[in-house]
């Protein structure tokens, strides 16, 4: 039977945003990070964590370091029974110098690209998910893939949403969003 995910954004939303994380030493999950993703695990929720990586397309970063980030997370999370069972990331950047990141892709948020490769690798029921993110695009992202939406405000984002983007929920944080999920999903 296909399961329900949670798609978590990273920067702002797992681990705290930094500007462009470009050394493992500027890396820090949020003190509720490892809890809120045990509850859902717990709840048999997947855990997929799709993120924008366009410094990898700005030449900031390659796409080796944004596989060692991710191993460093799951190693954080080890003996926890927090889990992340996949990362998706976006590396374009519309401008790149780099040919093969040059593009206007279908997997850079607020496209639904990354979560689309979710479901045809893993089986998840799009209609009990959900995007998690601290930015507007990922509201948007949420609503052009088609699971509920919630905005956290443990980024930097203060803008207004534009214009038609409407979050299910905002909250301050990932702990009270997981909440909110299994309320909600109980009711189901
Ligand atoms: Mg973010
Ligand atoms: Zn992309």
């Amino acid at each position: 039977m296909s399961r329900p995910a949670v798609f978590l954004d990273r920067d702002g939303t797992i681990v705290e945003e930094c500007g462009y994380l470009d050394r493992l030493d500027r890396l820090t999950l949020f003190p509720w990070t490892v809890d809120a993703v045990r509850l859902l695990k717990r709840a048999r929720f997947a855990t997929v964590v799709i993120t924008n990586q366009a410094a990898v397309g700005r030449g900031i970063i390659d796409e080796a370091f944004v596989h060692t980030v991710h191993r460093e997370i799951d190693k954080r999370l080890e003996g926890t029974g927090a889990s992340i069972d996949r990362y998706f990331y976006c590396p374009h950047f519309a401008e790149s110098k780099i040919e093969r990141y040059r593009q206007m892709c279908r997997c850079r948020k607020p496209g639904p690209g990354m979560i689309e490769q979710a479901c045809q690798e893993l089986d998840l029921d799009l209609s009990r998910s959900f995007v998690v993110g601290d930015r507007w695009l990922d509201v948007a992202c949420a609503r052009a893939a088609g699971t509920g939406a919630i905005l956290v405000r443990s980024g930097p984002e203060r803008q207004d949403p534009p214009e038609g983007v409407r979050a299910d929920a905002i909250f301050e944080n990932l702990m009270e969003a997981v909440g909110w999920i299994l309320r909600s999903s109980s009711q189901l």
